[in-house]
């Protein structure tokens, strides 16, 4: 295995390459290890309000290691985990995770998790959440959760019939990456989304005037359709006055602070702008 540079990932595998699927399968033997043997965790990024100024929302984004420590990234692992049904333990895991998480951090209103397509086609999904909740004591108000626009889901009437029975428990529903799919706007005639997030190629597309009607074309429409609007892969002080004038309401990215372990958080705060306070007390 080679490494990634920096990022401290492992390159598992290249579709073009013909022992990917022997990769593939290490991945999925990973997955049914890994919840037992903490191989999974979650880390943290934190969301700003612009309206408020308040960093007061996070979002869960699952990390799985490899047993010498290697970082698989979630580009590589979360469709092998659908495509063999892993996701099901591991969104079940990732979802308890985040309520015991939030009973530590009362300061975080709302913590957004990723959701997948399969998890909202199973039966007895929102009633399993509903049960996450009572366990744990934690409000469905805190929660959102976030489908993705690029994935390959027919919404079909099970699935629509679980979003709102999951809006009947008070979580949020969000819609991901924005832009990057076909689905999308169909979508947002089907679901009144609370919030959708504009994939981050929109905002970094954005130098050329090509891409910059783009983005304001996009935020018009979401705009026009009552979403909030949240951009994502928010990186410089330019970007970041961009989204002040265009009168974004929610931002992320690594300007606002990168993903941390629920122990390193503090969203009162960006994160990233505190690394000398965090090394110190390490
Ligand atoms: P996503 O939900 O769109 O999450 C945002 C991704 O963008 C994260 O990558 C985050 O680390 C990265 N990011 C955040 N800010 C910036 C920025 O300023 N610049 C750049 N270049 N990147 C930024 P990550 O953690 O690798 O996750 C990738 C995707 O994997 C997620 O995209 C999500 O679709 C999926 N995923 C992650 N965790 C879960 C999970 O628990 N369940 C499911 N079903 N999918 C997950
Ligand atoms: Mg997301
Ligand atoms: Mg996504
Ligand atoms: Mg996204």
């Amino acid at each position: 295995l080679a490494k990634a540079g920096g990022r401290n990932c492992a390159r598992l595998f290249d579709p073009t390459d013909p022992q990917s699927s022997d990769e593939s399968e290490n991945i999925a033997a990973l997955l049914k290890i890994a919840v037992e043997r903490d191989l999974v965790s979650l880390v943290y990024q934190p969301i700003q309000d612009l309206g408020s100024g308040r960093f007061d929302a996070v979002e869960a984004l699952m990390r799985l290691k490899m047993l010498d420590g290697i970082l698989v990234p979630p580009s590589l692992f979360i469709p092998v985990a659908e495509r063999t049904g892993a996701i099901l333990e591991l969104g079940r895991w990732a979802i308890r995770t985040v309520c015991t998480d939030m009973l530590a951090h009362d300061h975080v209103r709302l913590v957004s998790v990723n959701v997948s397509p399969i998890q909202l086609k199973t039966p007895g999904f929102a009633t399993s959440v509903a049960g996450i909740l009572g366990e744990t004591g934690v409000a469905g108000s805190r929660l959102a959760f976030e489908i993705t626009e690029g994935r390959e889901l027919e919404m079909d009437s099970d699935i629509l019939r679980c979003i709102s029975d999951l809006k009947l428990l008070g979580i949020r529903i969000w819609l991901d990456d924005f832009g990057t799919g076909f689905a999308g706007l169909s979508w947002l005639r089907l679901i009144d989304f609370d919030t959708v997030k504009i994939d981050r190629s929109f905002l970094h597309d954005c130098g050329t005037p090509k891409g910059m009607a783009m983005l304001q074309d996009i935020i018009a429409l979401v705009r026009n359709r009552g979403h909030k609007i949240l951009v994502e892969g928010v990186e410089t002080d330019e970007q970041m006055a961009l989204m002040r004038e265009f009168g974004i309401d929610k931002v992320q990215g690594y300007h606002v602070g990168r993903p941390v372990p629920a122990a390193s958080f503090q969203t009162k705060r960006p994160v990233q702008k505190r690394p000398f306070t965090v090394l110190k007390s390490a």
